[in-house]
């Protein structure tokens, strides 16, 4: 069997490094189109301690603990500048993308498999696709699928939101939201600490108040400073670090009826994105992954894995989206809610995907199949 995996993340670096554990004898080749440095994106938030977490690509990876994750287990709302603190029920945990990504491709070449950095698939990926029995698309959101494969063309919707994704140095000791009126907007920030040094702080705020601020028509730097001084009791005196290729933009949700076409399927953010407020992605783009090794390592040929992993997968994908798109929703309509109290604007907060069937238990039910704990 021959494999060629597009797109060295999250998703495409767990499915190479578990099929292969289970069969050595295949051949998996990875494309990567960046260089083995250039990951984008700060930190990110994950279920759990490892290594006891099968839902947290950490506990797959040798001494997690090089990457310091940072354990979380408070939430803080600020509103009308006063500030809740409760307990998130569960331990997250925090830890930067960079490193997650470059762990997880040390663990693929400690199992023999390869990496081929600036190697993007091109103009004509059919030809070069043609010599493997699979392909597996995990190239993220930022590429469309429709030229592998018509039968891959994605939907897309843009957020109504602006966001931009902050580095600081002001470490947040529990998740931080913080609604912030400024002129006649409100600026939200998401932060937490994910490693000794560091936090992700992300910005959202309406198009209008994007808008009605200039955001528009400041450099990257003046809108950082801008940022740094509308959230400056949170950051005391540190600054926002921005990254090239990560200025302010609108959520891009990407989503698929089907997860494959003849040999092409599609993992992780390819196949479904998700709003950053519910902090899933990386968790989808692991059990997903996990579902199809148990599908081509159970089924008796490619087309009936697909077929397997598609029933599976789906229902659990669009559980993902629906999450994920009232999220956003809740954050989209936000004015609305700006009058409520500290304590009501949380309890909102808390309960915004409460109508919905449990993406948690779903996860565990899935992983749960495709570890072979329960049929
Ligand atoms: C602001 C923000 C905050 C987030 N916070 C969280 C969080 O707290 N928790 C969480 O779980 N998730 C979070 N996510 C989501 C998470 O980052 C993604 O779900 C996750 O990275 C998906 O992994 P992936 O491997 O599918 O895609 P990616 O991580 O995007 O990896 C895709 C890879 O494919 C490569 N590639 C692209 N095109 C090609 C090509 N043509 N050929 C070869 N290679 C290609 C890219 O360079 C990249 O390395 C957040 C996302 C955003 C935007």
């Amino acid at each position: 069997m021959k494999i060629l995996v597009v797109g060295a993340g999250p998703a495409g670096l767990m499915f190479a490094s578990q099929m292969k554990k289970i069969k050595s004898d295949w051949h998996i080749d990875i494309v990567e189109k960046n260089t083995h440095e250039e990951v984008l994106g700060w930190g990110v938030v994950l279920p759990g301690r490892p290594p006891h977490h099968p839902a947290n690509p950490l506990s797959y990876i040798n001494d997690p603990e090089k990457l310091h994750p940072q354990f979380l287990e408070e939430f803080k709302l600020v509103h009308h500048n006063e500030s809740n603190l409760t307990s998130t029920g569960v331990t997250l945990c925090g830890v930067g993308r960079q490193g997650l990504v470059q762990a997880l491709r040390e663990k693929c070449e400690s199992v023999g498999l390869k990496i081929y950095y600036e190697s993007p698939l091109g103009n004509d990926p059919k030809s070069q696709c043609e010599e493997y029995d699979l392909v597996v698309l995990s190239n993220g959101v930022n590429q469309k699928a429709t030229h592998f494969s018509e039968g891959l063309t994605p939907q897309i919707e843009y957020g109504n939101n602006k966001y931009i994704w902050y580095g600081t140095k002001q470490l947040f000791n529990q998740m931080n939201l913080v609604f912030r009126a400024h002129g006649k907007g409100i600026f939200i920030a998401h932060s937490y600490k994910y490693s000794n040094e560091m936090s992700t702080f992300i910005v959202e705020c309406s198009e209008e108040t994007f808008v009605n601020s200039r955001l528009d028509k400041m450099s990257d730097e003046q809108s950082a400073a801008y940022m740094a001084d509308i959230f400056q009791t949170e950051l005391d005196g540190h600054s926002l670090i921005g990254q090239p290729g990560l200025g302010w933009r609108n959520f891009m949700t990407l989503s698929h009826e089907k997860s494959y076409d003849g040999k092409f399927v599609l993992i992780g953010d390819a196949l479904q994105s998700g709003h950053f407020s519910i902090g899933h992605g990386t968790t989808m783009a692991v059990v997903v992954s996990q579902l199809l090794v148990k599908a081509l390592s159970t089924e008796r040929n490619v087309a009936a894995a697909l077929e397997s992993f598609n029933s599976r997968a789906m229902p659990l994908v669009s559980l993902f989206k629906d999450h994920a798109n009232s999220s956003r929703n809740w954050f989209e309509t936000v004015d609305e809610r700006m009058h409520l109290s500290n304590v009501e604007l949380t309890q909102s907060f808390e309960v915004r995907r409460n109508a919905l069937p449990s993406l948690q238990e779903a996860l565990v039910q899935n992983l749960g199949y495709a570890l072979g704990r329960q049929g």
